[in-house]
């Protein structure tokens, strides 16, 4: 097994009150026991905004960090009803946050948007995980790597590349589905991935690149074969600590 390391990033969506705080407890504490693995992860768990500040104060660990699930790109107050700005996540205390997920672009956000979104979690000294992937008719026509490279091209930039982004790849068609990638297509667009930003961004550095979708303790294993994928991004299984839990357990079997 690798020794590189590996990030298990959660993505409650919109689930959650303080009373699952009990959830982040039980995967802190199966963090701190597995002190041999520990090196070898990172986990981040990405509640809503309601609940970074009061989980925060109660986590005293080095294992987990918090994050945030969207901001508005506005980087200072403002007439923004119903808004929160990355500076307003950092202080709740935040240190990464999930930007152009599939079901915000669903919802409208455009590239500009999710670009100057990225500027300012950037400002903050936030990590960002940025998603792409896509949809199921643009699958099927052949277009996944066409669509990719102008999902990377349309919202990051040079000076963005730094240790800060890291990119999701999540197809549309495996969010919540129990649907996965064949897992030669799955490597091949990951490398993709990878090459595509090192020659858009003329840069020799390779950013981090996590899978995301539909993942569950019994399919993460078919995933430990493809050593370019950085981490996952979990979304339904990241809701249950057990699930959660048993992922990176059995990712490392
Ligand atoms: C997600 O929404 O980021 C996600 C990966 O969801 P799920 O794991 O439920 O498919």
């Amino acid at each position: 097994m690798t020794n590189k390391l590996r990030y298990f990033i959660g993505n409650w969506k919109m689930f959650g009150d303080f009373s699952d705080f009990k959830i982040i407890k039980k995967i802190n504490r199966f963090s701190h026991k597995s002190k041999k693995l520990y090196k070898k992860k990172k986990i981040v768990l990405c509640v809503p905004s309601t609940l970074i500040y009061n989980f925060k104060k109660k986590l005293s660990s080095r294992y987990i960090s918090l994050g945030a699930q969207n901001c508005h790109y506005h980087q200072e107050y403002g007439s923004f009803t119903g808004s929160l700005n990355a500076k307003m996540l950092k202080s709740a205390g935040a240190e990464y946050i999930i930007l152009g997920h599939s079901e915000n672009r669903l919802e409208g956000e455009t590239y500009q948007a999710i670009k100057k979104k990225i500027i300012s979690a950037i400002n903050q000294k936030l990590n960002v995980i940025f998603c792409i992937g896509e949809n199921y008719k643009e699958k099927k026509k052949s277009r996944t790597l066409s669509v990719l490279k102008k999902q990377i091209k349309g919202s990051l930039e040079k000076k963005f590349v730094n240790d800060k982004i890291i990119i999701a790849y999540e197809p549309v068609w495996s969010i919540g589905s129990n649907k996965i990638p064949k897992i030669n297509e799955l490597r091949n667009t990951i490398k993709y991935i990878k090459n595509d930003f090192r020659k858009t961004f003329k840069t020799k550095k390779y950013p981090k690149v996590l899978y995301g979708g539909s993942v569950n303790p019994k399919n993460i294993k078919l995933f430990s074969s493809i050593v370019e994928i950085d981490g996952f991004l979990i979304g339904g299984a990241s809701q249950s600590s057990k699930k959660f839990i048993d992922i990176i357990k059995n990712y490392y079997k």
